[in-house]
């Protein structure tokens, strides 16, 4: 079996090929492909959610290369203000995504808000698309913190400011496996992991 892995995020796929099982129960394996084995350029993201957002990648992926296709879309949601970033998390701060500027947008609109009521949720939806226009969704989410300030150097995006309640730690000052463990994306693809186990039907 192939799937296509809908993200052109260099992180992701190293990320995902942690996660994600490499042979079914059968002793069928999987075979992860990615958008440049087919030359697919994704839509842009035009819906109003995650899940729409997710959703269209994938079915995308599919119906263009004729294969399973996996796509994820994330955003950070951050109660003192109402749930943004949200959806537009990778380009905050504007067009370029640039990561420093984001960071610096996020920690300058909570300037002198107290820790406490600086609760936020990083939430991954990924959808797994079949070229007939089928699609399942899963869900996962990791509940934090803004931090005050940058801690850690590891990972991307948020990571340096984005404090994991259950360890108390920021994402950049995790491994890899410890935050695949926690994250929000993580949860969502052994969600995924598990559907394509057959061990849960969602
Ligand atoms: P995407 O939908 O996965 O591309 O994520 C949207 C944006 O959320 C990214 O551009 C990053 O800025 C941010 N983001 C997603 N996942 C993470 C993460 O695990 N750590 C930090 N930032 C993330």
């Amino acid at each position: 079996m192939q799937i296509l892995i809908a993200t052109g995020n260099a992180h992701k796929l190293s990320e995902l090929s942690r996660v994600l099982p490499a042979i079914l129960p059968s002793g069928e394996k999987i075979e992860y492909k990615s958008l440049r084995d087919f030359n697919i350029t994704l839509p842009e993201e035009t819906g109003t959610t995650l899940q729409e957002n997710a959703t269209l990648k994938a079915a995308y992926a599919a119906k263009e290369s004729g294969l399973m296709a996996l796509s994820d879309d994330t955003g950070l949601e951050v109660d003192f203000l109402h749930g943004a970033p949200g959806v537009h998390t990778a380009r905050y701060a504007g067009d370029t995504c640039d990561t420093k500027a984001n960071n610096e947008k996020l920690l300058h609109a909570l300037d002198g808000v107290p820790l406490e009521q600086r609760t936020a949720r990083f939430v991954t939806v990924a959808c797994l698309a079949w070229p007939d226009g089928k699609t399942q969704l899963f869900e996962g989410v990791c509940p934090g913190h803004i931090a005050l300030g940058y801690h850690g150097t590891n990972g991307f995006g948020y990571d340096p400011i984005f404090m994991v309640d259950e360890l108390n730690k920021c994402f950049a000052e995790l491994t890899a496996d410890e935050k695949n463990a926690v994250s929000h994306r993580g949860r969502a693809f052994n969600k995924t992991r598990e559907f394509l186990l057959g061990f849960k039907h969602i």
